[in-house]
């Protein structure tokens, strides 16, 4: 097999993150993948390359993801110094006295004793009953700044932060964000507050990358499809796939996808990215189906405080 390598950036703190991370979270999975898929997928991408592997706590996979990171180290494949690991705080541990234990039961789940990369999954905060709370995401930055003081994670931020919630927190702290991730694909381009962090510094990791490409069975759901000529155009020209193109695009804007995918052949496919680029224009032409539609939008919390979208 090919193996191919994300090449890293550095972060606003000096630490450096790869490019390309592998997705874990379940949002996607068909009926028939189960757990251990998850466990399988995490050895075959570094296997193939991949040294970046995003999960959280609320995936309920980090035991997993753990697993198959210490598969790949038992295999001699790499050590635990080369894998970037990015974990997140569910919204029901907000209070500043959470979010360290938090982190170390994630810890305890990961079988790691630190992670690359704690996020604040949302700004919302609720109760453990997933009923709304009002805990100020000012006061659980707080309790990351202590996991990070205590070396539990070497880097934090946020995800699905909005600009006035990113200028509010920037204003506010003693350690600045180094990440902020939310969903940016070709139907939700975000050049507003991709341009916003990437001037206060803050680095974009790109959540369901493939938007509406494939596996989102909506009625509206606007273009591209896989099968859209535009996009099948780039990837005849480069010999590469639909989905590659639109990887290739968000590494274009200077941002982190984080493909999902539990198949060794995808999962593969995604990462072999790294030796061809997109023009300016095309890059444009991408941009261009953008409708402002989100894949994840969690409706149910719209009336809740802190609600970003
Ligand atoms: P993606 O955009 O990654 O799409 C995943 C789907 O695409 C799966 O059905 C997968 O199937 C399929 N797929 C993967 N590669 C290919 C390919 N090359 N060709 C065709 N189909 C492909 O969606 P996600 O919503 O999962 O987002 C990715 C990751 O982002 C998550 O796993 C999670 O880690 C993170 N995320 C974070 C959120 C947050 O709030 N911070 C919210 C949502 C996601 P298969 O596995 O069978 O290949």
């Amino acid at each position: 097999a090919v193996v191919a390598q994300a090449p890293c950036i550095e972060l606003n703190d000096g630490n450096k993150i790869p490019v390309l991370a592998l997705g874990t979270g379940r949002g996607t999975a068909k009926e028939t993948e189960t757990l251990e898929d998850v466990r399988n997928a995490v050895l075959w991408a570094i296997e193939a390359g991949y040294r970046h592997i995003d999960t959280a706590a609320v995936y309920d996979d980090e035991e997993q993801v753990g697993q198959g990171i210490a598969d790949a180290i038992a295999k001699g494949i790499v050590t635990r110094e080369q894998i970037f690991v990015t974990t997140k705080l569910w919204n029901d541990k907000h209070a500043r006295d959470q979010v360290v234990p938090a982190l170390r039961e994630s810890l305890k789940r990961l079988g790691l004793d630190y992670v690359d990369l704690y996020l604040i999954h949302f700004p919302v905060s609720t109760k453990s009953d997933g009923s709304p709370d009002n805990i100020d995401y000012l006061d659980t930055w707080k309790g990351m700044e202590e996991a990070r003081q205590l070396g539990l994670t070497r880097s934090i931020g946020v995800s699905n932060f909005n600009l006035s919630q990113i200028d509010r927190l920037v204003a506010n702290c003693q350690v600045r964000p180094a990440v902020n991730e939310f969903e940016v694909n070709p139907t939700l381009t975000q050049e507003p507050l991709v341009s916003h962090c990437h001037s206060l510094g803050i680095a974009v990791m790109s959540y369901s990358p493939f938007g509406f490409l494939v596996s989102r069975k909506r009625d509206d759901a606007p273009p591209p499809k896989y099968d859209d000529p535009t996009l099948g155009a780039m990837a005849a020209k480069y010999g590469k796939t639909p989905g590659q193109i639109v990887l290739r695009y968000l590494i274009e804007r200077g941002l982190i996808p984080i493909p999902k995918s539990t198949n060794k052949k995808r999962l593969a496919e995604n990462i072999n990215i790294f030796d061809f680029q997109l023009t300016e224009d095309e890059v444009a032409t991408i941009s261009r189906f953008n409708k402002n539609t989100r894949v994840i939008s969690i409706d149910a919390w719209k009336d809740y405080p802190n609600y970003p979208f």
